[in-house]
């Protein structure tokens, strides 16, 4: 079995070991632990744990704009069509960031729900993202003009030769889809002030029924997803990258109400012609059988988040 090199560390065949993405470290003698063969892209994928940072990585790793762009999963449509709610993972940020002014980038921006929230709590916004249909909507749902469709290592070069540097730079849910993120956050760091924060979100590997989402959802597979986060590989990753004053909290959780909701909502277009004929009846229905499943679902997720909310500074002991 032909192996490529991750980044510019060497790797060894399968089954002697591969070195861990995070931190370097060998992963000598792990086994893959699991397999998935994706039908998106045709490729068997091997999942690897580092012993030494706690990251859970995926192998092979290469990061296909195009899946995005194809809405190949259900939940890249509603970006496209604008019906996205205000991304409940980017919530702390707006009580937890010590700054509210300078430049912000917000990377993987989206259709700019966060970014046209940040602006009115006084940032001077950019954004980017490799998803064109998310650019579009983000200029006519919200009006905003700094955000480009563009590869990312393009944009900051660009960033760089006009020498504009950014206070707070975003990636909410990015760092799992890369296929490198230490070099994702050095690329990252070459365009922040002294000093300059990061924040961002990645799915907790440990919430409440991942397996089950894992067994039934593929969004959290690869191509989709390489890297399962938690909150000690996350700690180690930024430490590693020479950030201070690290916070990571559990987040991305929504009320029962709208748990409920969506789950009606899932339950309505599964029944499909019953609802479009009864559609008060099955709507009381789905309501009472799924209040008990969205109380459990509740309590789960209360007890393990579905997300990791993090922001870190640039530097060391020089303070903000
Ligand atoms: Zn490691």
């Amino acid at each position: 079995m032909e192996l490529a090199a991750i980044g510019e560390h060497p790797v060894k065949p399968h089954p002697v070991g591969l070195f861990c993405p995070g931190c370097t470290q060998p992963a000598l003698g792990q086994y893959p632990a699991s397999t998935h063969q994706s039908p998106v892209t045709g490729q068997r994928y091997h999942l690897y744990h580092c012993p030494s940072c706690d990251l859970d990585f995926w192998w092979p790793r290469q990061l296909s704009p195009e899946i995005y762009r194809s809405a190949a999963l259900s939940q890249y449509e509603g970006y496209h069509q604008g019906t996205r709610p205000f991304p409940p993972w980017a919530r702390l940020f707006f009580d937890l960031i010590p700054t509210h002014s300078g430049k912000l980038l917000d990377v993987g921006c989206g259709d700019g729900a966060f970014l046209a929230r940040a602006a009115t709590s006084g940032f001077e916004i950019h954004g980017i993202d490799f998803d064109s249909n998310s650019i579009r909507i983000a200029r006519e749902k919200h009006g905003l003009q700094n955000v480009v469709d563009q590869p990312l290592d393009l944009y900051l070069e660009s960033v760089r030769r006009s020498h504009t540097y950014f206070d707070v730079v975003c990636f909410f849910e990015v760092l799992e889809h890369q296929a490198e993120p230490s070099e994702f956050l050095e690329a990252i760091l070459g365009v922040l002030v002294p000093a300059g924060w990061i924040a961002g979100s990645v799915p907790n590997r440990n919430r409440f029924l991942a397996k089950l989402d894992r067994r039934f959802g593929a969004g959290d597979l690869p191509p989709h997803h390489f890297f399962w986060f938690s909150a000690r590989a996350l700690n180690n990753l930024l430490t590693r990258k020479g950030f201070c004053d690290i916070r990571i909290l559990p987040s991305g959780n929504i009320g029962f109400q709208e748990l409920l909701t969506k789950l009606v909502h899932l339950a309505q277009s599964r029944l499909g012609p019953f609802a479009a004929r009864w559609p008060r009846i099955s709507k009381a229905i789905s309501h009472i059988a799924l209040w008990p499943v969205a109380v459990f679902l509740w309590l789960g997720l209360t007890w393990r988040p579905a997300h990791l909310y993090f922001q870190a500074r640039l530097g060391s002991n020089d303070g903000p």
